[in-house]
């Protein structure tokens, strides 16, 4: 399982004017979809309905057959992870960050759960060790720092489901290609859902669909759009 369609998925802000015309996806079990597109198309919006900010108008997105906007917020959150863009890390040490929300999470929970979600190697390339403090009074993290701390908390809940938005995050080229080869790696084994802002940096995603205007203008392989390009 894991199976994610997007059916006729269509919204708006505001009642006259459609942001969404229309979308259809299908992201079969363990596979990973791209969506790229010039700025205004409509990522951002898309990916604010896959983390049910709002209610699709029109269509429906479903895991596995179910609505998501039919079931109960626990079980969308135990089937879905999500990598907001600009993940907001607590002024604490790094580990309590990552193991946020489990209990009594030490660098032995920590490592034990890591273990358990096939993370363990892109915790330990973490640039700075879990009891680095972090935030106003200890390191300041880059914004490719911060974000591989939020993968990484996101990847510790083992979710079969990964929803990565990095569509408008200044990732300095050395994170994204980090973070390629981490999705690589765990995306064997799970459906993964990447809303990026290049072409260039989802090369191994089996599906990419480029959206221009709310609506799927293309859609391929890396190798097919370079061709048609
Ligand atoms: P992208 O992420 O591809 O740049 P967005 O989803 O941010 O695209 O924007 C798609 C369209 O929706 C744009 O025309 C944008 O102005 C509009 N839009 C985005 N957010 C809002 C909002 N909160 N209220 C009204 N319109 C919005
Ligand atoms: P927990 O409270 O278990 O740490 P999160 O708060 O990270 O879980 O996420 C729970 C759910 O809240 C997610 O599945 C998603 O639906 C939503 N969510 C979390 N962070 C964001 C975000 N930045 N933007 C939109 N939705 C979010």
């Amino acid at each position: 399982n894991g199976h994610v369609r997007l059916q006729d998925l269509r919204f708006g802000y505001d009642a006259d004017r459609e942001i969404l015309k229309g979308i259809d996806v299908d992201v079969p079990p363990g596979s990973m979809l791209a969506v790229v597109g010039p700025s205004g198309a409509g990522k951002s919006t898309l990916s604010r309905l896959l983390f049910r900010f709002y209610e699709p108008t029109g269509g429906r997105i479903t895991i596995d057959g179910q609505d998501i906007n039919k079931v109960t917020q626990k079980s969308l959150r135990a089937a879905i992870g999500i990598v907001p863009q600009d993940s907001v890390l607590f002024n604490d040490t790094i580990g309590y960050n990552i193991g946020y929300g489990r209990e009594g999470a030490g660098q032995a929970e920590i490592e034990a759960a890591a273990k358990g979600a096939a993370i363990h190697d892109f915790i330990a390339q973490l640039p700075h060790g879990y009891d680095s403090q972090v935030g106003e009074r200890g390191l300041k993290l880059s914004g490719g720092e911060k974000q591989r701390v939020a993968i990484a908390r996101t990847l510790l809940k083992d979710p079969p489901i990964l929803v990565l938005d990095e569509a408008t995050s200044a990732l300095d080229s050395r994170t994204e290609a980090a973070i390629q080869e981490t999705l690589r790696n765990v995306a064997a084994r799970r459906t993964s859902i990447v809303i990026a802002h290049r072409l260039s940096t989802v090369v191994d995603a089996d599906q990419i669909v480029v959206l221009d205007q709310g609506q799927v203008a293309e859609r391929g392989t890396h190798a097919q759009l370079l061709r048609k390009n």
